[in-house]
């Protein structure tokens, strides 16, 4: 049995899928057309959903959810924070707003470990998503030995400050915040519900006090890290996560809808 999420808050529950650097543009047509079959009007009629191929498969997804008006918002991995020029390699924001991409994850862990992205870069590149009129999905999270140290709540703090400094109350609320602590992206070790709820609150608490309570209140806050159908209801029934970021179990559709069906059932009752 599901436990219940207490009632109250608007803010509409969202769950993502990254696939990371997985399936080419033809196992994107599969997994999404399978997630298009599978989805009832009621696994989204509260919970919104959406999915964040590689660049290359942008527009095969694209093409097939508004043609066949399947439920899921398109979502991209990361972007340049330049709009055009000589930035080789990059994808920019413009190009992604073109495609009908609506959220554009940044700052996600891998983005800062593997690529050494840093904190002003990711604030760039906030600012370059939300000039294109899309949401930003900003990734936050402490590292195993951060947290070791005691750390977590500086690391969050630092991390989210530097991406929301100078935006407005209405922007920040807007904004997607996820919730994703290093030591459990991929490795089968989810945090706790209470762990999860602790830094919702805490990065709730840092929205309150950069742009005021009705931002603050208004803000998503996703939970990322190692979720399957199994834990998903019981990291969303606290009452400040508002959602989960998906990396392996959203490689599949039966496997995603687990994940959006744990959610869904929290908030039916
Ligand atoms: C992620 O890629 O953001 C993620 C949370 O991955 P996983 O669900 O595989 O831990």
């Amino acid at each position: 049995m599901a436990p219940r999420r207490p009632p109250g808050g608007d803010r509409r529950p969202f769950v993502s899928g990254n696939w990371k650097m997985h399936h080419d543009h033809i196992e994107a047509l599969h997994l999404v057309r399978d997630l298009g079959l599978r989805l009832k009007p009621e696994d989204t009629v509260s919970v919104e959903v959406s999915v964040h191929p590689p660049f290359t498969d942008l527009r095969t997804v694209q093409t097939l959810v508004e043609g066949e008006s399947i439920p899921v918002a398109l979502g991209a991995q990361h972007c340049s924070d330049h709009d055009r020029g000589a930035f080789t390699g990059e994808v920019s924001p413009q190009m992604l707003a073109r495609l009908g991409v609506r959220y554009v994850l940044v700052g996600h862990s891998e983005r800062r470990h593997l690529f050494g992205m840093t904190d002003e870069q990711v604030a760039a590149t906030l600012r370059a998503v939300l000039r294109h009129g899309m949401v930003p999905v900003c990734c936050v999270g402490e590292t195993q030995d951060e947290r070791d140290a005691g750390r977590t709540e500086p690391v969050l703090a630092a991390q989210l400050k530097t991406a929301i400094d100078g935006l407005d109350a209405e922007q920040v609320a807007g904004l997607v915040l996820a919730y994703e602590p290093v030591w459990a992206i991929g490795t089968g070790r989810a945090a706790t519900a209470v762990d999860a709820e602790d830094a919702a609150v805490y990065l709730r608490g840092l929205v309150g006090e950069a742009a005021g309570a009705e931002a603050a209140s208004a803000v998503r806050i996703q939970y990322g890290g190692s979720v399957n159908g199994e834990n998903a209801a019981e990291l969303v029934a606290e009452p400040d996560v508002d959602g989960l970021l998906v990396g392996g179990a959203s490689l599949d559709a039966a496997r995603f809808l687990d994940v959006i069906r744990g959610v869904a059932g929290c908030y039916r009752s």
